[in-house]
C-alpha cells in the first residue's frame, strides 16, 4: 500500500490563473475521488477520461464546478491510480480542494514526490526525472530543448550503452576468471578497442558539461567604466538586439541596473555598474562599493571605453581596481566607434578581446556577442532537438567512470593479473549506474528530489 499523496500542480498567484490542479496519487485517490467529486449527468468513473462536475465538501457544501482527470495505475506519471481536479485558479479554492482531500485521508506530497514515485516505480530513470525539475526551471528556449532531450531519455539512453559496455567486459573477465582453462585466453587487442570506444564516449559526454552548466546557470556579466563612455547606451542597444528579455529590474540601489539577455540560450545577467567612479558622497561611495564587488564576482567584464579619448588614466585606474586575485575575464569595448580618435593602447595582461561598438547607433553588439562566447570558450551554442548536456552530478560521476577506465588502461599496460582489471571496471559501472539510478543512495535521491517545487 502506497500512501495517498496530493498537492496543489499549478502555480499559485492570487487573484491570477484561470485553472488550478489539484493533484492526488495512490491507492486511495479513486476512493478520495468517489467521495468527494459529484459527475453531472449519468457518468461513471472511467480510467483516461475526463470527467465534469461538482467538488463537493463532505457537509455538501460545493466547493467548484470543475474536471476530474481519472489516470488508473499503471498508466499513468507515478504509475500509481493518480486523480487530478482542474479547478478554478486562485488561491481560495484551490486551497479548499487540497484542504477537503487531505481531511479525506491524503497527506501533503513532499518536494517533488509525484516524480521521485515515478522513479521507484520504475516509470522513469533518474536522468529524466532531473529533465522534469529543469524544464520546469529553464531560463531560455534553448534550455528546454536540453531538458526535453533529457526527458526523452537520450542521456539515459547513451549512459545505458555505456554501462552495459562495461558489464560485458566485466563479465568476458570474470568468465576468464572462472573457468581458465575452457576459454580461448582473452583478446588484448580487442579489449583496448573497447576501452578506447568507452572512453570517447565518456569524454563526448563531459564535454557537454559546460555546455549545461552555462544554460542552467548563465552568466553573470558587468558593465563598467567611466561616466558618459556609453555603458547605458549599450545595455540599451543590446537589449534591443536581444528581444527576449525576461525581466528589467532596476538594482538595490540606482548604482546598479540589471537585464536579463539571452545569448543563444544562455541567460545572461547584465550589470550596468553606473557608480563605479562616480561617486561625489557616502551613500554613493557604498554603491560604487556594490558596483565594484558586483564586477568581480561576474563571469565576465566589458570595461567601456570612449573611442574620442582612447585608453586614459582613469580607465587605468578602473581596471587596476579590478585586478584580483582571480579576476573575470575582461573584454575592452572601444565606444563611439563612429567618431574618430588616437591610438588604443590597452594593457594586455587579463584583456581577452577588444571589440568596437557604436552603442548610439546599435553597432557592434553580433561583434561584442561573439567575443564574449569567445572569450567563455564557446565558439556557438547552436544546438539541435537531440542535444544533451549533462549535469553537475552526471559529471561528477562520469569523470569517476572515466578515472576508473584510465586505471583499467594501465593495468594492462602493466600485464597485471585479470582481478585487477575488474575492480575498477566495476567501479565504473557502479558509477554510471548512479547517472541513470540503477545504483542509488537514499542520500542522492535526497539530494535531487529537495530541489523539487511541491506537486511535481
Ligand atoms: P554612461 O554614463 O557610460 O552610461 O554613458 P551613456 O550611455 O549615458 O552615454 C553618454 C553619452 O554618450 C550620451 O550622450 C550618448 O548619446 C553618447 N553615446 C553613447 N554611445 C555613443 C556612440 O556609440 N557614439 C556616439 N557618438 N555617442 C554615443
Ligand atoms: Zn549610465
Amino acid at each position: 500500500m502506497s500512501e495517498t499523496i496530493c498537492a496543489i500542480a499549478t502555480a499559485i498567484v492570487p487573484q491570477q490563473g484561470s485553472v488550478g490542479i489539484v493533484r492526488l496519487s495512490g491507492d486511495e485517490a479513486q476512493a478520495i475521488a468517489a467521495r468527494v467529486f459529484r459527475a453531472a449527468g449519468k457518468q461513471r468513473f472511467e480510467s483516461h477520461r475526463i470527467h465534469y462536475g461538482h467538488f463537493v465538501a463532505p457537509d455538501g457544501t460545493v466547493i467548484d464546478e470543475c474536471l476530474m482527470l481519472l489516470m488508473a495505475a499503471p498508466r499513468s506519471f507515478t504509475r500509481e491510480d493518480v486523480v487530478e481536479f482542474h479547478c478554478h485558479g486562485g488561491i481560495a479554492v484551490v486551497q479548499q480542494i487540497l484542504r477537503t482531500c487531505i481531511e479525506q485521508g491524503a497527506r501533503l506530497a513532499r518536494r517533488g514526490e509525484f516524480t521521485l514515485r515515478a522513479f521507484l516505480n520504475g516509470r522513469i530513470d533518474l536522468t529524466r526525472a532531473e529533465a522534469v525539475a529543469e524544464l520546469v526551471a529553464a531560463r531560455s528556449p534553448e534550455a528546454a530543448q536540453v531538458a526535453v532531450a533529457g526527458l526523452q531519455g537520450k542521456l539515459a539512453q547513451q549512459v545505458g550503452t555505456l554501462r552495459n559496455r562495461c558489464l560485458e567486459l566485466l563479465a568476458q573477465i570474470e568468465a576468464r576468471l572462472d573457468f581458465e582453462d575452457d576459454l580461448p585466453p582473452l583478446d588484448e587487442g580487442a579489449i583496448k578497442a573497447d576501452l578506447a570506444i568507452l572512453h570517447a564516449g565518456m569524454r563526448e559526454l563531459i564535454a557537454t558539461a559546460s555546455r549545461g552548466e552555462l544554460l542552467r546557470t548563465g552568466l553573470k556579466v558587468a558593465i563598467v567604466g567611466r561616466p558618459n563612455v556609453g555603458k547605458s547606451s549599450l545595455l540599451n542597444a543590446w537589449s534591443r538586439v536581444d528581444r527576449a528579455i525576461v525581466t528589467e529590474l532596476p538594482g538595490t540601489t540606482r548604482d546598479l541596473v540589471e537585464s536579463m539577455l539571452n545569448l543563444q540560450g544562455i541567460p545572461l545577467q547584465v550589470l550596468d555598474t553606473a557608480g563605479i567612479r562616480e561617486a561625489q558622497d557616502k551613500v554613493e561611495q557604498l554603491g560604487i562599493e556594490r558596483s565594484r564587488s558586483a564586477a568581480r564576482t561576474a563571469d565576465l567584464v566589458l570595461l567601456v571605453i570612449d573611442r574620442t579619448e582612447g585608453w586614459t588614466c582613469a580607465d587605468s585606474e578602473i581596471f587596476a581596481q579590478l585586478r584580483d586575485q582571480q579576476p573575470p575575464p575582461l573584454i575592452v569595448v572601444v565606444n563611439k566607434s563612429d567618431l574618430e580618435g588616437p591610438p588604443i593602447h590597452t594593457p594586455t595582461r587579463g584583456v581577452v578581446a577588444q571589440v568596437a561598438t557604436a552603442a548610439a547607433w546599435g553597432q557592434g553588439i553580433a561583434e561584442l556577442e561573439a567575443a564574449i562566447l569567445s572569450a567563455i570558450g564557446q565558439q556557438q551554442l547552436q544546438l539541435s532537438n537531440s542535444d544533451l548536456a549533462i549535469n553537475e552530478r552526471h559529471h561528477e560521476a562520469l569523470v569517476r567512470a572515466e578515472a576508473a577506465l584510465s586505471r583499467v588502461d594501465e593495468t594492462l599496460v602493466a600485464g597485471l593479473p585479470l582481478d585487477f582489471w575488474t575492480i575498477d571496471l566495476r567501479t565504473a559501472a557502479q558509477a554510471l549506474g548512479e547517472i541513470t539510478g540503477q545504483t542509488v543512495t537514499e542520500a542522492v535521491l535526497d539530494r535531487i528530489f529537495s530541489k523539487f517545487c511541491i506537486g511535481k
